[in-house]
């Protein structure tokens, strides 16, 4: 049965927690159709009813700890179902799917089911959303991750399924295929403009710098300053230093996103990529210098290489006359300006 037909089923009064002292740890959440769910799963019965107040889908649910297991267990149950509410609610016209759950190559490799079961969440919020609010376009943000791990390069957008994907981040590159086909998919059955763009690695202002979870290029501004800081003789880094890798700034991805919004309404999901890869060894050299660290590089050959290179062919995105405008090496000191400013030593 529709979640929306199910809304008869409930009471239609207001009920609304008092939320006596907001803090940081805490999150409001607006939540139409978390009853639906509930009414779905125990038709006849509303567990919220209490005292004659039952939650309705237009309460107000107040979330204490969502930070917590528990707590982040409940917000999980409750946000799919706040996107239908906040499509109903806002009508958004144009959508841009840049949510996920992202990682390094420790993070994915460690936490498969997160990685594959919150981004097919995610997603498929999002797009059966969009369908059902009528959006008139929707871009997915994808990742270059989907392609076979040993395809030919420069990794042309044809090569998707062509062969076995790379182990250790397979769960994510498979939910992000899933995305492509939902959005290929919603095109083909119901004629819905939704776009697919597959950016290659990223990095800028706003970045995470976890060492366990990040991904190599915020691992590395963080290593090498904390090692110059502390006057460290090295830095360690993963790997061998040898797999390839891409870069492009954040902000040149949103240039892009901005772009194929405008210019761009096809089945075929499209490459976003700088133009050029550089070895991890290559990138941790100009790192260092960039930082300003004097100290040596130690390569922890236990780590994980990942893929060997994974540079994207963007010709179609350049020839339809978009251009990233941030070189490498500017973009890498701007991030580096953005985790001083932000973790200032
Ligand atoms: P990937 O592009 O999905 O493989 O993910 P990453 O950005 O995490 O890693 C890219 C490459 O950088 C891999 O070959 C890593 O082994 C290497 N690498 C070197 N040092 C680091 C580090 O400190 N952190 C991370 N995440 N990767 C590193």
């Amino acid at each position: 049965m529709p979640i929306w037909q199910l809304r008869a089923a409930n009471s239609g009064q207001r009920a609304q927690t008092a939320v006596p002292n907001l803090t940081s740890d805490v999150r409001l959440l607006d939540c139409r159709s978390a009853v639906d769910k509930l009414a779905f799963l125990s038709p006849g019965s509303n567990p919220f009813t209490l005292g004659g107040m039952a939650m309705t889908p237009d309460s107000r649910i107040y979330v204490a700890g969502h930070r917590g297991m528990v707590g982040s267990a409940m917000w999980r149950q409750l946000e799919g179902q706040a996107v239908e509410k906040f499509y109903s609610s806002e009508s958004p016209e144009y959508v841009i799917v840049a949510a996920a759950k992202v990682g390094g190559i420790k993070a994915n490799d460690a936490r498969p089911a997160e990685f594959l079961f919150q981004n097919l969440q995610i997603q498929n919020n999002l797009i059966q959303g969009a369908y059902r609010a009528r959006v008139k376009k929707l871009l997915f943000l994808g990742s270059s991750c989907i392609y076979p791990k040993l395809a030919p390069q420069p990794l042309k957008e044809e090569y998707l399924l062509t062969g076995p994907l790379e182990e250790t981040n397979q769960w994510y590159a498979i939910a992000k295929i899933a995305g492509i086909k939902l959005c290929q998919a919603y095109r083909r059955q119901y004629g819905c403009d939704f776009i697919g763009a597959m950016p290659t690695n990223l990095y800028g202002p706003n970045d995470h710098y976890d060492l366990e979870t990040s991904h190599v290029l915020p691992a590395l501004i963080r290593k090498f300053h904390e090692a110059k800081v502390t006057g460290a003789p090295v830095a360690v880094c993963w790997g061998t230093g040898l797999p390839l890798r891409e870069f492009l700034y954040a902000d040149d991805l949103a240039r892009a996103c901005v772009f194929l919004m405008q210019y761009y309404s096809e089945q075929q999901f499209i490459n976003v990529g700088y133009g050029s890869d550089i070895t991890i060894q290559e990138l941790a050299e100009l790192v260092r210098r960039i930082v300003g660290f004097a100290g040596g590089i130690v390569w922890d050959k236990s780590r994980p290489d990942g893929t060997p290179r994974k540079w994207m062919d963007s010709s179609r995105l350049f020839a339809m006359g978009w251009k990233p405008q941030i070189d490498l090496e500017t973009g890498i000191r701007l991030a580096y300006e953005d985790f001083l400013k932000r973790f200032p030593s």
